[in-house]
């Protein structure tokens, strides 16, 4: 079974005091280690103040919400992946609905993406999901399957060691309507044979696969009672310290 991740992603949240405001409290709820791996990913501007909050050899990683797939250049607003490194992050989330929504990512620049973090030492994390519209039509898994294709074309057995996948339907992300847990379990399972496809089983069987949308402190229990399940990307949720706390005391 490949260690618990849980993934706190603050979006367009918190200031760099804001952050470092969180860390403490957070840190004054959960004292010890969790059995999992645990990771805030604040904005651009709070990772400076956050790694330095969270001090050396913290059980926090962190990570980024983003990042380009250059190195340096002219790409004004951007971030590149040394940057992210310098900074000691060692996650980043990459392909999230809200940057494919928004700010029209397609799975060629995401797959660039991936590719430039695994080779800057950071660990992707490749979100998946499928629209409303998508899952009325009954194309839950054809969608979630091309943007899988597209999301990991050319990487290697050894590169999925280092990546996670987290399964976020579009639906159920800041809505309160999660998945049920089967539906997302089914999914996960539907995620990891596409991976053996398409890789090797060996990568399926070690890669991360979490599930995002709508996870809460109430709700934790039951997507982790799925084994095909290793860990929860959590947006809303995990911009409170008490209701993130009471997330990862799952894993105490
Ligand atoms: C997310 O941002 O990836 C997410 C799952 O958000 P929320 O937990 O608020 O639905």
């Amino acid at each position: 079974m490949p260690r618990p991740l849980i993934v706190g992603n603050w979006k367009m949240n918190k200031t760099a005091s804001e952050a470092v405001a969180f860390i403490r409290d957070l840190y004054e709820r959960v004292s010890a280690s969790p059995h999992a791996d645990v990771v805030i990913a604040p904005p651009f501007t709070a990772l400076e103040s956050a790694r330095n909050a969270l001090g050396p050899s913290s059980w926090i990683s962190l990570g980024a919400q983003d990042v380009h797939w250059e190195t340096y250049g002219a790409f004004t607003g951007e971030v590149s992946a040394p940057m992210l490194r310098e900074l000691d992050c060692r996650y980043v989330i990459v392909g999230h609905s809200e940057r494919r929504t928004f700010f029209g990512e397609r799975d060629e620049n995401i797959q660039k993406k991936v590719l430039a973090s695994l080779r800057h030492g950071l660990s992707p994390i490749l979100c998946v999901g499928e629209s409303l519209a998508e899952r009325e039509a009954g194309r839950t898994e054809s969608a979630v399957t091309a943007q899988l294709s597209g999301g990991l074309a050319g990487l290697t057995t050894q590169d999925l060691a280092a990546v996670a996948i987290a399964y976020e339907p579009i639906w159920a992300i800041g809505t309160g309507r999660n998945a049920t847990p089967d539906d997302a379990g089914g999914m996960a399972e539907k995620i990891r044979s596409t991976v053996a496809d398409r890789i090797s089983s060996e990568a399926a069987s070690g890669v991360r696969i979490l599930y995002g949308g709508s996870v809460n402190a109430a709700n934790i229990k039951d997507f982790m009672a799925k084994s095909e399940i290793d860990g929860a990307l959590v947006g809303g949720a995990s911009l409170d310290p008490d209701n993130f706390a009471s997330i990862v005391r799952y894993w105490m």
